[in-house]
């Protein structure tokens, strides 16, 4: 299948690695990534990623991941209770 697709896609952040640099917000072409008061990034524009991963190989840190909607980790695979 072609085309871009959105609103499928979630972005994990490890606060543990990400320094707030600030590359990531920087490089997304969609505006999906903002920083937040303590500059580290979040996520309000999650709902126009279209998976380019430029935030994921721009970071120095390896602290930024884009999970596809299969990726177990993705947060729909996230079982109640
Ligand atoms: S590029 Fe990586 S280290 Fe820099 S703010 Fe983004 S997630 Fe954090
Ligand atoms: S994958 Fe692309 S569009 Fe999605 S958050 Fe990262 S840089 Fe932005």
């Amino acid at each position: 299948m072609s085309g871009i697709q959105r609103g499928v896609f979630a972005i994990r952040i490890d606060r543990n690695y990400c320094k707030a640099c600030g590359l990531c917000t920087a490089w997304c072409p969609q505006g999906v990534i903002v920083e937040d008061a303590d500059l580290y990034p979040v996520t309000p524009g999650i709902a126009n990623c279209i998976n380019c991963k430029l935030c994921e190989r721009h970071c120095p840190d390896f602290a930024i991941e884009v999970l596809p909607p299969e990726h177990p980790d993705h947060p729909i695979h996230a079982s109640a209770g």
